[in-house]
């Protein structure tokens, strides 16, 4: 196995914990701690990507020595491995939360590529650091299937992800309340190892802007622009005003694809927000089935439901006013921050403009599309009716005779559908008008909505079915799911049922449609 170079530019250029190891602490004036992952008993490769093990120059013959299993395990540091822990803060359920830091993710290093490339390589459930909080510094084999799977069909859907090269069994078990009901249980334990250009957090610059520590603020925005956003190379008057425009522009453009794609992210607290604008943290997520703009699949958000799909742009940019708050410090003048905040909701606004057009096979947005949309959306919610099967087949849809026909399939209840059936009628016919006066074929209508609209999602209740087999032993629906979802937008014949609507019995079962934060 022949890995890239590790530069580790996060431990050498800025300034770390004196003293290491995971003893609980709160450690000031630094932004990482050295540590070391705990090792586990008997390590297992579970799954892989492909991907990833090329992107750092590995193949698939690598992943079956044992040195891979136990570097991946974090028994094991390969040359040029430096593990750490971060140090961030963060906003919870808009509450400021103070230190948290990386509880369980330890990074190795950063491997530089070849080409030039940097991938943070981080062990997810590797054991207890210094930021564990009394928590074990664990991850349960369910959640780290949902993370491995999730980031890695996201990247495919065209959604900024992080990435996941592993999912490696530890051979122990973890225990968790599932529901913090007082029904404690044993679960296998297991590691995924997350691949990110960085894995810089809002909450990163909150924590030493909470501590009145502006020399290390600076410290770390002027790092982050020199690391992660080396094309900045403008004055230093207008830098950090154009690096945060463009957080603002990154963090619009993944949200609007969470949108698209009917994603809900479930826990979008500050240090869940990465710097970079990609998918971060994959916890109590959940994808839309019967579209509901209310619908969060997180209980511990149950009632306030903060978090909820329809929300998450307004919450996004609330993050951003939080980092613009934590950012202050380092601006003469606020304008620029306030700038940012509102080119967020220009860059979101249009792109959701762009994904309306898409998504309903127009050459081109027009102005009252969203008002189409709207009524669209009001229908799907009132008729209950599945967000992906619904877009994916409105491309089969005959404008020559409006019937909700091609769409059958995608609603989940008859009364409902009944009940509905006029009010749709008469949007297609709107639709239908709308398109006669578009000037895109029939044909190239369809292929538009086809890479707009995914056929196959991590639909809830598919993921746990996964997960169901691999706690019994079998991890063959992990690498099925993963097949399937490399190509989303494709029809893949003899794949349907992966794209079904959600059967009956996962509408209350956990980990379908009722996650918590407790993985
Ligand atoms: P999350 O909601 O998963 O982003 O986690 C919030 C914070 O709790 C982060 O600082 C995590 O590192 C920490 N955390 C979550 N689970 C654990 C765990 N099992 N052990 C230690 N820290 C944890
Ligand atoms: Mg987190």
């Amino acid at each position: 196995m022949r890995f890239p170079r590790f530069d580790n530019a996060f431990l050498h250029d800025l300034p770390g914990d004196p003293e290491a190891g995971p003893r609980l602490r709160q450690v000031e004036g630094a932004l990482y701690s050295r540590t070391h992952a705990s090792p586990v008993a008997a390590p297992r490769v579970l799954a892989y990507s492909t991907e990833m093990l090329a992107a750092l120059g590995l193949d698939p013959r690598d992943v079956t020595e044992r040195m891979f299993s136990e570097v991946f395990a974090g028994n094991r540091l390969l040359e040029g491995m430096e593990p750490w822990a971060a140090n961030y803060g963060g906003h919870q359920f808009g509450v400021w939360a103070g230190q948290l830091g990386d509880g369980r993710a330890i990074s190795l290093g950063e491997a530089v590529t070849e080409d030039g490339r940097r991938w943070e390589l981080q062990l997810k459930g590797a054991g207890p650091t210094p930021y564990s909080r009394g928590a074990d510094g664990r991850a349960v084999l369910r959640s780290s299937i949902r993370e491995f799977l999730c980031s890695e069909a996201m990247h495919h859907l065209g959604v900024p992800t992080t990435r996941a090269l592993c999912l490696v069994g530890t051979g122990e078990e973890v225990v968790r309340d599932m529901f913090y009901d007082g029904h404690p249980r044993t679960e296998p334990g297991a590691i995924v190892c997350r691949m990110a250009p960085s894995f810089i957090r809002f909450g990163s610059f909150e924590l030493p802007a909470a501590r009145g520590d502006e020399t290390l603020l600076r410290t770390l925005v002027d790092f982050t622009l020199q690391r992660d956003f080396p094309h900045l190379a403008g004055p230093a008057s207008t830098r950090y005003a154009d690096w945060f425009g463009e957080v603002c522009e990154r963090t619009a453009t993944m949200v609007a694809h969470w949108m698209r794609v009917g994603f809900v992210h479930g826990v979008m607290n500050t240090d869940n927000m990465s710097i970079l604008g990609l998918t971060l943290d994959y916890g109590p997520y959940g994808w839309i089935d019967s579209f509901d703009p209310d619908w969060t699949p997180n209980t511990t958000d149950a009632h306030q439901r903060r978090y909820r799909f329809g929300q998450q742009p307004q919450v996004a940019w609330w993050n951003l006013s939080r980092l613009a708050g934590a950012l202050a410090p380092l601006f003469d003048d606020i304008g620029p921050l306030q700038d940012g905040l509102n080119h967020y909701v220009d860059v979101y606004a249009e792109a959701d403009r762009r994904h309306t057009a898409a998504k309903l096979g127009l050459a081109a947005y027009r102005d009252d599309d969203s008002a189409l949309m709207h009524a669209l959306l009001g229908l799907l919610h009132a008729a209950d009716v599945d967000m992906t099967l619904w877009f994916r087949t409105l491309a089969d849809f005959d404008p020559a005779s409006p019937s909700i026909e091609p769409m059958r399939e995608a609603f989940y209840d008859e009364a409902k559908r009944r009940a509905n059936e006029p009010a749709m009628l008469d949007w297609l016919g709107r639709y239908a008008a709308r398109i006669a006066d578009d000037p895109l074929s029939s044909e190239m209508r369809r292929q538009r909505m086809h890479a707009a609209n995914p056929r196959y999602v991590l639909r809830n209740y598919l993921a746990q079915q996964a997960i169901d087999r691999a706690e019994q032993g079998d991890y063959a629906g992990i690498s099925a799911l993963q097949d399937v979802l490399r190509h989303p937008y494709d029809e893949q014949p003899g794949q349907e049922a992966y794209a079904q609507r959600r059967p009956d019995w996962a509408k209350g079962r956990p980990g379908c449609s009722m996650l918590s934060c407790s993985s």
